[in-house]
């Protein structure tokens, strides 16, 4: 694997909200956050303009919803807002590292963070904050891995960096099938011809007509984030 943090500028971290549960079942664990936020913290440090799109999986999912008899276009918006509560944990959890740190979020709640704007999102980068976006694309019927492609294509980042469960992408579900192969790098087009989900179709399709490479990588280890970066430890590399 390459440095990838010398030829990366800007770089767009997803994270799903699963990453901050820690060994728990929903929610936030603090120790998970205070280790994923000094990843982040440490990779602003090294000069790498970074942005974040968390998840909500650890409060609530539109689909989980809708299941349970919520109308989904509701059931979407109470997910955007489980987003939201993730975003200003990060936020204030990358600030304790003595880094600085915006949340914005899609879904304008000015009283308690910052309406996201392509603008406003270029200027903290440009400042060196760490830039949490909240409330994915600020419509039902997407996910976040949507929210941060289309992000990562707004602010021309260089690639998107997918932190997951398991350390790559694989032929199949590794949990599940013993004989499941990882692959250390691929194209966007043989992950299409392969049928391999590594973000949903909405996402990847963005990613893959903006030409923008994805680093799927394990968050389980502290400091995977930078460690990625580094070229060091498993990753799939999708190219174009
Ligand atoms: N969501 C949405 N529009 C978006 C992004 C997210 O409506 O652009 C809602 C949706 O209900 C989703 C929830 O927010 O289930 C949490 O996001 P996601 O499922 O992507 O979180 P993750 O699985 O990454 O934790």
């Amino acid at each position: 694997m390459k440095d990838f943090g010398r030829q990366w500028r800007r770089i767009m971290v997803k994270l799903s909200g699963e990453a901050l549960m820690g060994t728990g079942s929903h929610g936030l664990d603090a120790r998970t956050l205070e280790t994923i936020a000094a990843d982040l913290a440490e990779a602003a440090r090294r000069g790498i303009e970074t942005a974040v799109v968390v998840g909500g999986g650890n409060f609530f999912r539109g689909i989980a919803g809708a299941e349970k008899g919520i109308d989904r276009a509701r059931a979407d918006s109470i997910g955007m807002l489980a987003t939201v509560m993730n975003a200003l944990a990060i936020e204030y959890a990358i600030e304790k590292q003595g880094r600085p740190a915006r949340a914005l979020s899609a879904v304008p709640m000015p009283s308690i963070c910052e309406p996201y704007s392509r603008q406003a999102a270029l200027h903290h980068l440009g400042k060196g904050r760490v830039v949490v976006l909240a409330g994915g694309t600020g419509n039902p019927f997407f996910t976040t891995d949507t929210g941060a492609a289309l992000r990562a294509a707004e602010l021309s980042c260089d690639a998107i960096l997918k932190a997951t469960q398991v350390d790559g992408v694989y032929s199949a579900d590794p949990k599940r099938d013993p004989n499941a192969r990882r692959f250390d790098a691929l194209t966007h087009d043989e992950a299409i011809v392969q049928n391999l989900a590594i973000m949903d179709t909405a996402a990847f399709a963005i990613a893959r007509e903006n030409r923008i490479p994805i680093l799927v990588f394990s968050i389980k280890e502290p400091g995977a984030i930078c460690a990625a970066l580094d070229g060091l430890g498993k990753a799939t590399l999708v190219l174009p």
